[in-house]
Protein backbone atom coordinates (compact mmCIF):
# COMPACT_ATOMS: atom_id res chain seq x y z
CA UNK A 1 0.00 0.00 0.00
CA UNK A 2 0.89 3.69 -0.25
CA UNK A 3 1.97 5.76 3.11
CA UNK A 4 3.06 9.07 3.71
CA UNK A 5 5.97 9.32 5.94
CA UNK A 6 7.05 12.59 7.01
CA UNK A 7 10.59 12.73 6.45
CA UNK A 8 11.81 16.08 7.96
CA UNK A 9 9.31 19.20 8.34
CA UNK A 10 8.25 20.25 5.11
CA UNK A 11 8.89 16.93 3.43
CA UNK A 12 6.65 13.74 3.42
CA UNK A 13 7.58 10.90 0.93
CA UNK A 14 5.35 8.31 -0.58
CA UNK A 15 6.86 5.10 0.23
CA UNK A 16 5.37 1.51 -0.50
CA UNK A 17 4.86 -0.18 3.08
CA UNK A 18 2.80 -3.91 3.79
CA UNK A 19 -0.86 -3.45 4.48
CA UNK A 20 -1.28 -3.70 8.53
CA UNK A 21 -1.85 -7.32 9.84
CA UNK A 22 -4.37 -7.16 12.73
CA UNK A 23 -4.98 -8.69 16.03
CA UNK A 24 -8.09 -10.61 16.87
CA UNK A 25 -10.04 -7.37 18.80
CA UNK A 26 -8.80 -5.14 15.42
CA UNK A 27 -10.25 -4.33 12.16
CA UNK A 28 -8.51 -3.65 8.86
CA UNK A 29 -10.02 -0.57 7.22
CA UNK A 30 -9.27 0.94 3.83
CA UNK A 31 -9.30 4.83 3.88
CA UNK A 32 -11.34 6.69 2.16
CA UNK A 33 -10.01 10.56 4.13
CA UNK A 34 -7.59 11.81 6.75
CA UNK A 35 -8.17 15.26 8.06
CA UNK A 36 -5.06 17.30 8.35
CA UNK A 37 -4.47 18.42 11.94
CA UNK A 38 -3.28 21.59 13.12
CA UNK A 39 -1.26 19.93 15.54
CA UNK A 40 0.47 17.73 12.48
CA UNK A 41 0.89 21.29 10.25
CA UNK A 42 3.45 22.76 13.15
CA UNK A 43 5.02 19.55 13.08
CA UNK A 44 5.36 19.81 9.44
CA UNK A 45 6.70 23.75 9.59
CA UNK A 46 9.32 22.42 12.63
CA UNK A 47 8.10 23.91 15.78
CA UNK A 48 7.83 20.86 17.75
CA UNK A 49 11.44 19.81 18.77
CA UNK A 50 10.48 17.20 20.48
CA UNK A 51 9.68 15.06 17.28
CA UNK A 52 11.59 12.21 15.95
CA UNK A 53 11.90 11.65 11.91
CA UNK A 54 10.81 10.09 10.25
CA UNK A 55 7.33 9.30 11.33
CA UNK A 56 3.89 8.37 10.55
CA UNK A 57 1.05 10.72 10.99
CA UNK A 58 -2.15 11.49 10.77
CA UNK A 59 -5.41 10.52 13.16
CA UNK A 60 -8.61 11.94 11.35
CA UNK A 61 -9.27 8.80 9.92
CA UNK A 62 -12.50 7.23 8.10
CA UNK A 63 -12.85 4.72 5.96
CA UNK A 64 -14.65 1.28 4.66
CA UNK A 65 -14.23 -2.04 6.84
CA UNK A 66 -12.08 -4.41 4.85
CA UNK A 67 -11.31 -7.35 7.24
CA UNK A 68 -12.32 -8.33 10.80
CA UNK A 69 -10.29 -9.86 13.56
CA UNK A 70 -11.26 -13.24 14.72
CA UNK A 71 -13.25 -11.23 18.25
CA UNK A 72 -14.72 -8.67 16.44
CA UNK A 73 -18.80 -9.04 16.35
CA UNK A 74 -19.76 -6.07 16.06
CA UNK A 75 -18.68 -5.31 12.68
CA UNK A 76 -18.40 -6.50 9.84
CA UNK A 77 -17.04 -5.69 5.77
CA UNK A 78 -18.24 -3.08 4.40
CA UNK A 79 -19.11 -1.20 7.55
CA UNK A 80 -18.29 2.70 6.94
CA UNK A 81 -16.69 3.54 10.02
CA UNK A 82 -14.99 6.99 11.62
CA UNK A 83 -11.94 6.33 13.67
CA UNK A 84 -10.12 7.21 16.26
CA UNK A 85 -6.43 6.43 15.89
CA UNK A 86 -3.13 8.08 16.86
CA UNK A 87 -1.32 7.88 13.88
CA UNK A 88 -0.86 5.93 10.66
CA UNK A 89 -3.90 7.61 8.91
CA UNK A 90 -2.31 9.39 6.19
CA UNK A 91 -1.81 5.35 4.43
CA UNK A 92 -4.27 3.20 1.72
CA UNK A 93 -5.41 1.02 4.97
CA UNK A 94 -4.70 1.14 8.60
CA UNK A 95 -5.77 -1.37 11.70
CA UNK A 96 -7.72 -0.01 14.46
CA UNK A 97 -9.35 -1.51 17.91
CA UNK A 98 -13.01 -2.54 16.80
CA UNK A 99 -13.49 -0.18 20.25
CA UNK A 100 -12.59 2.95 18.67
CA UNK A 101 -15.11 3.05 15.38
CA UNK A 102 -18.15 4.73 14.88
CA UNK A 103 -20.42 2.95 12.40
CA UNK A 104 -21.15 5.59 9.93
CA UNK A 105 -24.69 5.28 8.03
CA UNK A 106 -23.59 4.93 4.20
CA UNK A 107 -24.80 7.86 2.95
CA UNK A 108 -22.53 10.60 5.20
CA UNK A 109 -19.71 10.92 2.95
CA UNK A 110 -16.75 9.98 4.76
CA UNK A 111 -14.35 13.08 4.62
CA UNK A 112 -16.82 14.59 6.70
CA UNK A 113 -16.54 12.28 9.39
CA UNK A 114 -13.89 13.24 10.86
CA UNK A 115 -13.73 11.86 14.50
CA UNK A 116 -10.71 13.02 16.39
CA UNK A 117 -11.29 16.92 15.40
CA UNK A 118 -14.87 16.64 16.35
CA UNK A 119 -14.23 14.63 19.46
CA UNK A 120 -12.15 17.27 20.75
CA UNK A 121 -14.86 20.13 20.06
CA UNK A 122 -17.67 18.30 21.77
CA UNK A 123 -15.68 17.46 24.94
CA UNK A 124 -14.60 21.21 24.77
CA UNK A 125 -17.82 21.95 24.99
CA UNK A 126 -19.04 19.16 27.40
CA UNK A 127 -15.77 21.00 29.93
CA UNK A 128 -17.53 24.50 29.45
CA UNK A 129 -20.71 22.54 30.75
CA UNK A 130 -22.61 25.19 29.74
CA UNK A 131 -26.36 25.58 31.16
CA UNK A 132 -29.99 26.51 29.51
CA UNK A 133 -29.99 30.45 27.93
CA UNK A 134 -26.39 30.70 28.84
CA UNK A 135 -24.46 33.19 26.75
CA UNK A 136 -21.30 32.15 24.82
CA UNK A 137 -18.19 33.97 23.24
CA UNK A 138 -15.85 32.09 20.97
CA UNK A 139 -13.09 33.71 20.31
CA UNK A 140 -11.17 32.31 17.26
CA UNK A 141 -13.52 30.72 14.81
CA UNK A 142 -11.42 28.30 12.76
CA UNK A 143 -12.66 24.40 12.08
CA UNK A 144 -12.58 23.62 15.69
CA UNK A 145 -14.23 26.90 16.87
CA UNK A 146 -16.83 26.35 14.15
CA UNK A 147 -17.43 23.26 15.49
CA UNK A 148 -17.89 24.05 19.02
CA UNK A 149 -19.98 26.94 17.79
CA UNK A 150 -22.96 24.29 16.71
CA UNK A 151 -22.29 21.86 19.51
CA UNK A 152 -22.90 24.79 22.32
CA UNK A 153 -25.98 25.40 20.33
CA UNK A 154 -26.80 21.66 20.19
CA UNK A 155 -26.21 22.02 24.44
CA UNK A 156 -28.63 24.46 24.56
CA UNK A 157 -26.71 28.23 24.63
CA UNK A 158 -28.63 31.25 24.46
CA UNK A 159 -26.86 34.26 22.61
CA UNK A 160 -23.80 32.90 20.81
CA UNK A 161 -21.24 35.50 19.79
CA UNK A 162 -18.76 34.72 17.32
CA UNK A 163 -14.88 36.46 17.13
CA UNK A 164 -12.53 36.05 14.43
CA UNK A 165 -9.88 38.30 12.06
CA UNK A 166 -11.37 36.94 8.97
CA UNK A 167 -14.69 38.55 7.71
CA UNK A 168 -15.72 35.41 5.39
CA UNK A 169 -15.45 32.69 8.48
CA UNK A 170 -17.78 35.40 10.58
CA UNK A 171 -20.52 35.06 7.82
CA UNK A 172 -19.89 31.93 7.85
CA UNK A 173 -20.33 31.65 11.94
CA UNK A 174 -23.30 33.61 11.34
CA UNK A 175 -24.95 31.18 9.11
CA UNK A 176 -24.30 28.31 11.61
CA UNK A 177 -26.18 29.88 14.39
CA UNK A 178 -23.86 33.16 15.92
CA UNK A 179 -26.17 35.68 17.26
CA UNK A 180 -23.60 38.51 16.67
CA UNK A 181 -20.00 38.12 15.31
CA UNK A 182 -17.17 40.69 15.56
CA UNK A 183 -14.06 41.34 14.08
CA UNK A 184 -11.15 42.66 16.25
CA UNK A 185 -9.23 44.92 13.87
CA UNK A 186 -12.33 47.17 12.83
CA UNK A 187 -14.39 46.43 16.24
CA UNK A 188 -13.96 46.92 19.93
CA UNK A 189 -14.62 43.89 20.98
CA UNK A 190 -15.24 44.23 24.95
CA UNK A 191 -17.30 47.13 24.81
CA UNK A 192 -19.36 45.87 21.90
CA UNK A 193 -20.04 42.39 24.10
CA UNK A 194 -20.59 44.68 27.42
CA UNK A 195 -23.47 46.41 24.87
CA UNK A 196 -25.09 43.10 24.46
CA UNK A 197 -24.71 41.94 28.38
CA UNK A 198 -25.88 44.80 30.05
CA UNK A 199 -22.60 46.18 30.52
CA UNK A 200 -21.43 42.51 32.55
CA UNK A 201 -19.98 40.63 29.94
CA UNK A 202 -20.63 36.71 28.46
CA UNK A 203 -20.62 33.80 31.24
CA UNK A 204 -18.36 31.99 29.16
CA UNK A 205 -15.85 32.83 26.95
CA UNK A 206 -13.88 30.37 24.73
CA UNK A 207 -10.16 31.15 23.75
CA UNK A 208 -9.85 29.12 20.48
CA UNK A 209 -7.25 30.13 18.33
CA UNK A 210 -4.34 29.12 20.68
CA UNK A 211 -2.54 33.13 20.76
CA UNK A 212 -1.37 35.51 23.87
CA UNK A 213 -3.72 38.07 21.90
CA UNK A 214 -7.28 35.92 22.18
CA UNK A 215 -5.98 34.58 25.58
CA UNK A 216 -6.20 38.40 26.84
CA UNK A 217 -9.55 39.39 24.56
CA UNK A 218 -10.99 36.62 25.98
CA UNK A 219 -10.81 37.26 29.66
CA UNK A 220 -11.54 41.04 28.86
CA UNK A 221 -15.14 39.45 27.51
CA UNK A 222 -16.00 37.01 30.58
CA UNK A 223 -18.47 38.39 33.37
CA UNK A 224 -17.45 38.23 36.88
CA UNK A 225 -17.87 34.77 38.41
CA UNK A 226 -18.29 33.11 34.57
CA UNK A 227 -15.90 30.99 33.00
CA UNK A 228 -13.04 31.44 30.91
CA UNK A 229 -11.97 27.99 29.03
CA UNK A 230 -8.58 27.64 27.37
CA UNK A 231 -9.17 25.92 24.19
CA UNK A 232 -6.70 27.26 21.95
CA UNK A 233 -3.39 24.32 21.42
CA UNK A 234 -0.75 26.78 23.19
CA UNK A 235 2.26 25.16 23.01
CA UNK A 236 5.74 26.86 21.90
CA UNK A 237 6.57 28.91 25.11
CA UNK A 238 5.07 30.11 27.98
CA UNK A 239 2.23 32.91 28.37
CA UNK A 240 1.17 35.69 30.22
CA UNK A 241 -2.26 36.24 32.08
CA UNK A 242 -2.67 39.39 34.30
CA UNK A 243 -3.84 37.17 37.11
CA UNK A 244 -4.32 40.30 38.78
CA UNK A 245 -7.31 40.63 37.12
CA UNK A 246 -8.12 37.02 36.40
CA UNK A 247 -8.60 36.44 40.28
CA UNK A 248 -10.42 39.66 41.17
CA UNK A 249 -12.71 38.69 38.58
CA UNK A 250 -13.23 35.18 40.08
CA UNK A 251 -13.69 33.72 37.01
CA UNK A 252 -14.03 29.81 36.77
CA UNK A 253 -10.87 28.93 34.64
CA UNK A 254 -11.42 25.70 32.47
CA UNK A 255 -8.99 23.93 30.54
CA UNK A 256 -10.36 22.59 27.14
CA UNK A 257 -8.42 19.99 26.40
CA UNK A 258 -9.11 15.89 26.85
CA UNK A 259 -6.35 13.12 26.84
CA UNK A 260 -8.22 10.22 28.14
CA UNK A 261 -9.00 7.26 25.25
CA UNK A 262 -12.10 6.97 26.62
CA UNK A 263 -13.28 10.26 26.68
CA UNK A 264 -12.35 10.73 22.92
CA UNK A 265 -14.43 8.12 21.72
CA UNK A 266 -17.49 8.97 23.91
CA UNK A 267 -17.32 12.80 22.59
CA UNK A 268 -16.51 11.10 18.86
CA UNK A 269 -19.90 9.28 19.50
CA UNK A 270 -21.76 12.57 20.41
CA UNK A 271 -20.38 14.57 17.85
CA UNK A 272 -20.61 12.07 15.11
CA UNK A 273 -24.71 11.23 16.04
CA UNK A 274 -25.02 15.14 15.76
CA UNK A 275 -23.29 15.21 12.31
CA UNK A 276 -25.50 12.90 11.77
CA UNK A 277 -28.90 14.13 13.21
CA UNK A 278 -27.83 17.19 11.12
CA UNK A 279 -27.21 19.34 13.94
CA UNK A 280 -23.64 19.63 13.06
CA UNK A 281 -22.97 20.76 9.68
CA UNK A 282 -19.41 19.64 8.44
CA UNK A 283 -19.95 20.55 4.95
CA UNK A 284 -18.83 24.13 4.81
CA UNK A 285 -16.21 23.34 7.51
CA UNK A 286 -14.11 20.72 4.53
CA UNK A 287 -12.72 23.73 2.33
CA UNK A 288 -10.01 21.18 0.75
CA UNK A 289 -8.98 17.91 -0.57
CA UNK A 290 -6.00 16.34 -1.89
CA UNK A 291 -5.00 13.43 -3.03
CA UNK A 292 -2.20 11.15 -1.16
CA UNK A 293 0.11 12.22 -3.40
CA UNK A 294 -0.52 15.72 -2.99
CA UNK A 295 -0.17 15.99 0.68
CA UNK A 296 3.10 18.31 0.98
CA UNK A 297 0.87 20.87 -0.86
CA UNK A 298 -2.34 20.08 1.39
CA UNK A 299 0.30 20.74 4.32
CA UNK A 300 1.56 23.91 2.43
CA UNK A 301 -2.33 25.15 2.03
CA UNK A 302 -2.80 23.91 5.50
CA UNK A 303 0.34 26.45 7.29
CA UNK A 304 -0.25 28.96 4.07
CA UNK A 305 -3.97 29.58 5.55
CA UNK A 306 -4.82 31.08 2.19
CA UNK A 307 -8.47 33.11 2.16
CA UNK A 308 -11.22 30.72 2.39
CA UNK A 309 -9.50 27.89 4.06
CA UNK A 310 -10.95 26.17 7.34
CA UNK A 311 -9.87 22.18 6.73
CA UNK A 312 -8.21 20.08 4.41
CA UNK A 313 -8.27 16.87 4.09
CA UNK A 314 -6.23 14.08 2.19
CA UNK A 315 -9.12 11.50 -0.04
CA UNK A 316 -7.72 8.42 -0.82
ZN1 LIG B 1 -6.30 16.23 15.02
Amino acid sequence: MKAAILHRPGKFVIEERPIPSITPDQVLVKTTACGVCTGEVEMWEGKNPGIKFPIFIGHEASGIIEKVGANVREYQAGDHVAAWIEGQGYADYFAVHFGSLYRLRPETPMELALGEPIACAVNGVRKADVQFNQSVCLVGCGFMGLIMLQVFRARGAGMIIAVDTREEILQLAQQLGAAYTFNPRTADVAQAVRDLTGGKGVDIGVEAAGRQETLDLTAALVRMEGKLEVFGFHQGGPRQVDWGYWNWMAFQIVNGHSRSAHLYIEGMNIGLELMEAKKLVMKPLVTHRFPLFEINEAFRTAAGKSPGFIKGVIVF
